[in-house]
C-alpha cells in the first residue's frame, strides 16, 4: 500500500501543526508546571473542528481514521497534556454520545460537545479493576424508570472540569452498560486529583457515585463490552499518534541540541555516539508513524485491524519512549533539567505504555491473535 497522504489530509496535518506551533507548544511547560489546561485553549481546538472529526455531518466533518490520527500526532508535538485532553475528549468522552442519543438530549449537547464548550470524560478504571474491567463493581439498577448508579471510579482523565461522566457499570454478571452522567447530578462526587508523573496539565481524578441519576442509558442495556470493543482499535490507534507526536517533539529538540552545542571544540553531534543515538531515534520515530499510519489506513479501508491496531500502538508508544530516553542522554545534565522540554517528554511519554492498553496486556492479545 502507499502510504502518501491525500491533499486533505495533508491540509488536516499542515493546519494541526501550525496550530500546535503557534497555539500549544509555546506553553506547553507552563501547563505542565500549572497542572491545568484552560478551557480556551479547548475552544480553540474546538474551532479547528478536532472533537468533531469522527462524527459524520451535520454533527462532525466524518473525517478519516488517518486524519484524525495526524491531527492527534500534531496536538501531541505541542502538548502530550493537551493532546490526550482532547482526544479523550472525541473519542471516548462523547463518541457515545454522538452515537447513541436523539430529539432533544442530542439537540442540548452535541454541538456545545464538538465547539468543546462542554467536556466529556469517559468512566471505566476502578481502584480494583485496571486491565480486569470485568472486575468493576460500580452498579447500575433500573428504579421507577432511572437508572441509579453506585461505586467508585478513578484515575478519570479531565474530571474537575468535565460536564458529561460516560460511566461503565454493571447491569448483570457479566454484564455492562454505558451510562451517561452530567455534572451537577445527585451523589456524584468528583474527588482527590493523582498527582502523577506526568501528563500533568490533564488532570485525573477519583469519581464517585452514590445512587447517581444517570441521564440517559448510552445504547443497549448489556451491550457495553461490544460497544468498547468497536472502539477499540481507534483508541490504540489513536494512543499511537499520541506517541509519535511526542517523539516527534523529542527529535526536533535533540537535532537543534546536538549540532549547537559544542565539547572537546566541535558540535556534539560530529561524535559517533551521538550520531547513533539521533539515527536510532529517526529510525524508531520513522517505523512507528508508519505502523500507526498503517493500522488508521486499515480502518479506514474497513480491513480487520484489532491486531494491527494492538501491534501499532504497542511498538509506537515502546519506540516513542526509547526516543525520549535517547534525547535525555544527548541533552545529558540539560535533558534532566526543568528549563528545557526534554525531561517533560520523558516523563509524559510513559502514559503511552498505560493509556489504551498496557504493553503486557498488548502483548497478551498479539500471541493470543497469532495461536488462533
Ligand atoms: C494518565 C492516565 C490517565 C487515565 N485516564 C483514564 C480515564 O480517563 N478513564 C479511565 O477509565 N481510566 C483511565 N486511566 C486508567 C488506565 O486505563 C489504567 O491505568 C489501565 O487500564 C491499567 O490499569 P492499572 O493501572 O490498574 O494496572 P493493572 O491492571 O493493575 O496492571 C498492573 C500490571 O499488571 C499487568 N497485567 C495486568 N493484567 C495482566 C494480564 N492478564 N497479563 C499480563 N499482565 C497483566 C499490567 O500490564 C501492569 O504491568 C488512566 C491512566 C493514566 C495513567
Amino acid at each position: 500500500m502507499d502510504f502518501a497522504l491525500t491533499d486533505t489530509q495533508e491540509a488536516v496535518r499542515r493546519t494541526f501543526a501550525e496550530f500546535s506551533d503557534r497555539e500549544i507548544r509555546p506553553i506547553a511547560g507552563e501547563l505542565d508546571k500549572a497542572g491545568a489546561i484552560p478551557r480556551e485553549l479547548l475552544a480553540k481546538v474546538g474551532e479547528l473542528g478536532y472533537f468533531g472529526m469522527r462524527y459524520p455531518e451535520p454533527a462532525g466533518t466524518g473525517m478519516d481514521v488517518v486524519s484524525y490520527a495526524l491531527a492527534t500526532e500534531e496536538l501531541a508535538r505541542g502538548s502530550l497534556s493537551v493532546a490526550a485532553a482532547c482526544a479523550m475528549q472525541s473519542l471516548m468522552g462523547t463518541t457515545f454520545l454522538h452515537r447513541f442519543t436523539d430529539g432533544a438530549l442530542r439537540e442540548r449537547l452535541i454541538g456545545a460537545v464538538v465547539r468543546g464548550e462542554l467536556l466529556g470524560t469517559v468512566c471505566m478504571t476502578e481502584p480494583d479493576a485496571g486491565s480486569d474491567l470485568f472486575s468493576m463493581t460500580t452498579r447500575a439498577a433500573h428504579k421507577d424508570g432511572t437508572w441509579l448508579l453506585s461505586g467508585a471510579k478513578t484515575w478519570i482523565t479531565s474530571a474537575p472540569s468535565a460536564d458529561l461522566f460516560t460511566v461503565f457499570a454493571r447491569t448483570g454478571e457479566r454484564a455492562l452498560s454505558v451510562f451517561l452522567v452530567e455534572r451537577g447530578a445527585a451523589g456524584l462526587v468528583v474527588g482527590r486529583s493523582i498527582g502523577k508523573m506526568g501528563v500533568r496539565a490533564s488532570v485525573t481524578s477519583e469519581v464517585s457515585f452514590e445512587n447517581t441519576p444517570a441521564t440517559a442509558l448510552l445504547g443497549e442495556q448489556d451491550k457495553g463490552t461490544s460497544y468498547l470493543r468497536d472502539l477499540l482499535a481507534e483508541i490504540r490507534v489513536m494512543t499511537a499518534a499520541l506517541a509519535v507526536g511526542t517523539a516527534q517533539a523529542a527529535l526536533n529538540d535533540t537535532v537543534v541540541y546536538a549540532g549547537q552545542r559544542t565539547q572537546f571544540g566541535k558540535p556534539i553531534n560530529r561524535f559517533g555516539a551521538i550520531q547513533a543515538h539521533l539515527a536510532d531515534m529517526a529510525v524508531d520515530l520513522a517505523a512507528a508513524r508508519q505502523m500507526t499510519r498503517w493500522a488508521a489506513w486499515r480502518s479506514d479501508q474497513g480491513l480487520p485491524n484489532a491486531h494491527e491496531a494492538s501491534m501499532a500502538k504497542l511498538f509506537a508508544s515502546e519506540a516513542a519512549h526509547r526516543v525520549c530516553e535517547r534525547a535525555a542522554r544527548v541533552l545529558a545534565s540539560y535533558g534532566y533539567a526543568e528549563e528545557y522540554p526534554i525531561e517533560r517528554y520523558l516523563r509524559d511519554i510513559r502514559f503511552t505504555l498505560i493509556g489504551g492498553g498496557t504493553s503486557e496486556i498488548l502483548r497478551v492479545n498479539i500471541a493470543k491473535e497469532l495461536s488462533r
